[in-house]
């Protein structure tokens, strides 16, 4: 896939995000002219779940056919000293969506991730239960995958693992405003701040990768992050009690190589 088509892609999942239920029923310019043919429905788990979602579109078809697929147990080759990341985030508008596949908060404007003096723009942040990788064997409760494009199309992830403990205020800001159903939720008066869901250890391990979601795109920077931050075990259940299980099971690492810093 080109970079071109992997920004159309994505440039349609956030048009999916917002407007889900058009989106299903009705095909957009984007996607005629990217892929010919609609978006199809897929889940978790069943028969539209992830070892048949290259046969729900052709469009899918990386899900299968890919050899850099996410998420996989992330377990280092090398160690090195990797370059920091510019987490450059600024607050932004409360807006968070229930997409039916996961909660997602919108982030345009939010800032942007630097990295080997490249700069990719925030676009949006959304969650996982259980984790999707594993780091050394270990998986999480949750996982939180922070979404950048450059602009060139080219896409970059921060994942950042949720482990039981403290809660996090800022995530209570967020789920005290997490749409139960499917929909948009805009919260007037309320920002979200994305550096306030960081560790604060920025050390991570970096790997190629895809979208963990269809149409399973690769080419994707992924940095995961070696801390997690933690989150309180009621926060965790009001998650898994909308989204009780929305994680990808791990795919094969192949030869890729992962860097972890030091
Ligand atoms: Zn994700």
């Amino acid at each position: 896939m080109t970079s071109r088509n992997l920004f159309l892609s994505i440039s349609t999942l956030a048009i999916c995000a917002t407007v889900i239920s058009a989106c299903e029923t009705m095909p957009t310019a984007e996607e005629d002219h990217a892929a010919n043919k609609h978006t199809s429905h897929w889940e978790y788990a069943g028969e539209s779940g992830p070892s048949h979602w290259a046969a729900l579109s052709e469009e899918f078809s990386t899900c299968a056919t890919g050899r850099l697929q996410s998420p996989f147990n992330i377990s280092a080759d090398i160690t090195a000293k990797l370059p920091d990341l510019g987490l450059n985030y600024q607050a932004v508008p409360m807006k968070i969506i229930n997409n039916g596949h996961t909660i997602q908060a919108d982030q345009a404007g939010g800032g942007q991730l630097v990295v080997d003096g490249k700069a990719y723009d925030l676009l949006q942040f959304h969650f996982h239960a259980g984790s999707e990788h594993s780091i050394d064997g270990k998986a999480y409760p949750m996982e939180m995958h922070l979404v950048h494009a450059a602009k060139s199309g080219e896409l970059a992830v921060v994942g950042v693992m949720l482990t039981e403990g403290t809660a996090n205020a800022e995530l209570a800001n967020i789920w005290a405003n997490m749409p139960t159903s499917q929909g948009e939720h805009m919260v007037k008066g309320k920002t979200i701040n994305v550096k306030n869901l960081l560790p604060a250890s920025h050390k991570y391990d970096r790997f190629m990768g895809s979208l963990t979601t269809p149409p399973c795109s690769e080419g994707v920077n992924w940095h995961m992050m070696q801390q997690p931050i933690t989150v309180s075990a009621a926060q965790i259940a009001a998650f898994k009690a909308i989204y009780p299980m929305n994680a990808r099971p791990l795919q094969e690492e192949n030869n890729r190589l992962v860097v972890r810093g030091q």
